[in-house]
């Protein structure tokens, strides 16, 4: 590493994705940054090494701001070193994990401190924190703030773990306006216990009956509620993993009148469908739950347009003996990590969607969200030297055992998808390569002030 500004490494391709296209470029690094994109042709400084990619795609590193990763507390679910292993074989150079799932959960300054002590010299990729909104941990919304999360999560109905419980309408409003108070975010699981209370509950293993049990009507309730409140504390607002399509009107008219709301969907909203999912089949389930591939078209409608800022994982696994065949009580959470990029890319080129939108929607969109676009989702002079090389054109099979999370638990079994990810690279070093990882050199990220 340099601190004098000599450049030190050299990554070629003559597919560079920028904030201003795809181009043949070099791209000068030194000391972990992006120091300039050059021409393809431009001569390599001396002492710098070249790499070059060919025809192989250089992209920003994709930055997926929705990851459970479970450690400490739950680590036989999932652990940073695991999680963050999938993530840089999947072209993500950083995630921000969510509060919940692990014990203690991301609530105090002191939970804060013991998740970042555990993840410290296991993170593969870079790592940041949202903090979580519970009934009872308003005084403690600042000191985290303070402490650099990069917002707060809550949620409207059961989180399916005890020690996360959720708020109600009036909880929501002490909590958002703390949270407006000092400029923060609130993001939210938005399903309404009320409409879930009142839909039919059938056990068993036929996928549409839990699919009714879950119902769109749910999460548009609680979406309007929130934007509601948001609008009336002018506060900012996020929509996590949404689902239903019946809610899209709401948020695009929410957005145009200026309430401060944006909205992320996931790989598996954006590619699989209820009408396909076998009975019994629980790595399918999660809630909000995947719904029918009419839904799904409207989804992508809504990413194209803008109702729909961002695309996240949701990695949420368990132990593979929690995934039962009754949809009623296995445990709900899809394991995406390593294969969003490719998941999400298959569909999109499909749908004649580009690259670049896939940049946006889960590289420069999601830094975007948290605050990290000065130094995280895109190819420009001045950001990390984050990238993604991919062969976007090549085909692979999923097998779960090349799956490198802890539980290789995966709805995606079986499928060939477009988009092999050759290597992965975090501040000017590879990650991995062809299967090979480095030893783990990820930092812990706060919040920018
Ligand atoms: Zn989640």
């Amino acid at each position: 590493m340099s601190d004098d500004g000599l450049v030190e490494l050299v990554l070629r391709s003559t597919r560079v994705i920028t904030p201003a296209g795809t181009r043949a470029a070099s791209v000068a690094v030194s000391a972990g940054r992006i120091t300039a994109v050059l021409a393809h042709d431009a001569e390599v400084p001396a002492g710098a090494r070249l790499e070059d990619f060919g025809d192989d795609v250089l992209l920003p590193g994709l930055v997926d701001t929705h990851v459970h990763v479970n450690d400490p507390g739950r680590t036989e679910w999932e652990g940073f070193w695991t999680a963050t292993r999938a993530a840089a074989a999947g072209g993500i150079t950083t995630l921000v994990d969510m509060p919940l799932n692990s014990l203690p959960p991301t609530t105090t300054v002191d939970h804060l401190r013991t998740k970042q002590d555990v993840a410290r010299t296991k993170a593969h990729i870079d790592i940041g924190f949202w903090g979580g909104a519970l009934p009872d941990n308003v005084k403690d919304l600042r000191p985290l703030h303070d402490a650099g999360v990069f917002g707060f999560k809550a949620f409207l109905s059961p989180s399916g773990v005890d020690e996360f419980p959720e708020l109600d309408q009036e909880q929501l409003a002490r909590s958002l306006a703390e949270i407006a108070g000092f400029g923060g975010l609130l993001i939210v699981h938005a399903e309404d216990p009320h409409h879930l209370a009142a839909a039919p509950q059938k056990s068993g293993r036929k996928y549409a009956d839990f699919l009714a049990s879950r119902p769109r009507d749910a999460e548009d309730t609680a979406i309007a509620n929130v934007i509601a409140q948001a609008g009336r504390l002018d506060a900012r607002v996020h929509v996590l993993h949404l689902s239903s399509s019946d809610a899209l009107p709401l948020i695009a008219a929410a957005k145009r009148e200026g309430v401060r709301v944006t909205a992320e969907t996931c790989p598996h909203y954006l590619t699989l469908t209820a009408e396909e999912v076998p009975d019994g089949a629980s790595e399918f389930k999660c809630c909000p739950p995947i719904r029918e591939a009419a839904n799904q078209d409207l989804l992508w409608q809504a990413l194209a347009d803008g109702t729909i800022d961002c695309v996240v994982t949701d990695h949420s696994p368990s132990t593979a003996d929690l995934k039962t065949d009754d949809f009623a009580t296995a445990w709900g959470g899809i394991s995406g990590l390593q294969l969003s990029l490719s998941a999400v890319w298959t569909e999109a080129r499909k749908r004649g969607h580009t690259l670049e939108d896939v940049v946006r929607w889960m590289s420069s969109g999601t830094a975007e969200l948290v605050g990290l676009d000065d130094r995280k989702g895109a190819i420009e002079a001045g950001r990390d030297a984050d990238f993604a090389v991919l062969a976007p054109d090549e085909t692979f099979t999923v097998d779960p055992a090349a799956l490198q999370h802890r539980n290789r638990v995966t709805a995606y079994a079986g499928r060939t998808l477009y988009g092999v990810v050759r290597s992965t690279w975090l501040r000017g070093e590879r990650v991995v390569s062809e299967g090979e990882f480095t030893e783990p050199t990820g930092q812990l990220l706060s919040r920018r002030r």
